[in-house]
């Protein structure tokens, strides 16, 4: 049993984070390979230490003086050397670091430093051996990831390595230049490490206990799911429901490898398990609900549509065109819904609707505003009679107005628009009624 563990910043934020961290690597001797990301917040206005290096790097690149907010990066560091009670000095490093912010070495390489100077750390509590990611993840010279060669450079590296910390969220470029994922991006070095050593577990350690049911913003203390398919989990993503960066998917995906999502403060709790396909059922018919508000419908109404051929081409051709992307397409016999995101829509909609009434001459053209969207996600609802209805049944008693059905042809999920006033009402009924009550 092989399995890759990444931790979160906030689970590796002071030295009583590192302490727990520690105690879970070691709890179990299949956790060979730790990618650990950037000291986090230690409370809720705290900042976290990638931050405080783009601002450092900022004043570098702009040539004044930085050595205060250097300082105080440092002392992040040295508090949590400190109260690992370990011999270890940054000292030298922090020099380097100073030279090359002051060469203007790149934003790339002053965020990296976070994860670098956290893995050095890390392999030194842990007597673990410390491998820098700019030597086994490769960028190419577009800014791409190189998955080809960092597969190869990286598995052949861990292959002579019995148990290793490798930093998250950077790489370099084959002249050894610095680059960084997205923000967020130890997930993904997670995602490359596990593919690379065949672990059988990718263990995400953070600071909830798994994906939830809905946004715990909108539902006081939601369940967690215990099983997700990455299909799911995809839909549920599009709908602003994240836990994970989203190309930590695809490596680990087509290798099998299942994602376990922990907390590092609860570290007894299952959490959630992401996986290609199960036969598991979900606790509650539905996997999870999720939404997103600000959606604006452009109606649009013209006799016979149903026979003019061509006529849906045409609307699309006008988005196209404008380079809107459309999300959803309801239509009846003579009318067809375009659903789209409202503030992109804002900016082009003269030159939307004028080409609309060019190239499909309507009869009527309605616009709504201030819509929000309902993804209801379930690989259940397949199997389940009566799904659809008893969410219609409960948003009917929560007096919410339902503006559109949507139900994809693979019956993983129902979409529905409510107004955005009615959003959260929405989705607490839908919530109450699979998981609170269970009806
Ligand atoms: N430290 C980086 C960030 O704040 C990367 C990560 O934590 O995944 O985005």
């Amino acid at each position: 049993m092989k399995k890759l563990v990444k931790f979160c910043g906030s689970s590796l934020a002071s030295a009583e984070q590192f302490n727990k961290v520690s105690k879970i690597i070691l709890a179990e001797e299949a956790r060979r390979y730790v990618v650990p990301s950037a000291p986090g917040k230690r409370f809720s206005n705290d900042i976290k230490v990638t931050d405080m290096l783009y601002e450092c790097y900022a004043l570098a690149e702009a040539q004044k003086p930085f050595d205060k907010e250097l300082d105080r990066i440092k002392a992040r560091y040295n508090e949590i050397i400190q109260g690992l009670e370990l011999e270890l000095s940054l000292d030298g490093e922090f020099e380097t670091i100073k030279a090359e912010f002051s060469k203007k070495a790149g934003t790339d390489y002053a965020a990296s430093r976070g994860e670098y100077l956290n893995g050095i750390i890390m392999a030194a509590y842990l007597g673990y051996e410390f491998i820098d990611s700019a030597e086994v993840i490769r960028f190419k010279e577009d800014g791409t990831l190189d998955e080809g060669a960092t597969q190869s450079l990286l598995s052949a590296r861990l292959e002579a390595t019995e148990k290793g910390v490798i930093p998250g969220f950077y790489g370099a470029k084959a002249d050894g230049c610095v680059k960084t994922f997205s923000r967020g991006g130890s997930d993904v070095t997670g995602s490359l490490v596990a593919k690379a050593c065949h672990a059988d577990v990718y263990e995400n350690w953070t600071d909830v206990s798994g994906f939830m049911v809905a946004d715990p913003r909108i539902i006081e203390n939601p369940a967690v799911i215990d099983t997700i398919t990455y299909r799911e989990l995809r839909e549920l993503a599009y709908m602003g429901a994240t836990v994970l960066h989203e190309d930590a998917i695809f490596p680990v995906r087509k290798e099998g490898i299942p994602i376990n999502i922990r907390n590092t403060n609860a570290p007894d709790d299952r959490g959630t398990y992401i996986v290609e396909s199960t036969c598991k059922k979900s606790d509650f018919i539905i996997t999870g609900i999720a939404g997103k508000k600000g959606f604006a419908s452009i109606n649009i109404e013209k006799d016979m549509m149903n026979s003019e051929i061509g006529f849906g081409r045409r609307v699309l051709s006008v988005f196209e065109e404008n380079e809107i992307s459309f999300e959803h397409m309801p239509s009846g016999i003579d009318t067809l819904t375009v659903l789209v995101h409202q503030p992109e829509f804002e900016k082009k909609e003269q030159k939307i609707l004028g080409g609309i009434h060019r190239l499909c001459q309507p009869d009527h053209v309605e616009l709504e505003t201030d819509l929000a969207l309902i993804a209801v996600v379930g690989r259940g609802m397949r199997s389940t009679r009566g799904t659809a209805g008893r969410i219609f049944s409960a948003l009917a008693h929560a007096r919410v107005n339902v503006k559109m059905i949507d139900q994809g042809s693979s019956e993983l999920n129902i979409i529905i628009g409510v107004s955005n006033d009615d959003f959260e009402a929405a989705i607490q009924a839908i919530y109450h009624i699979f998981v609170t009550a269970r009806i």
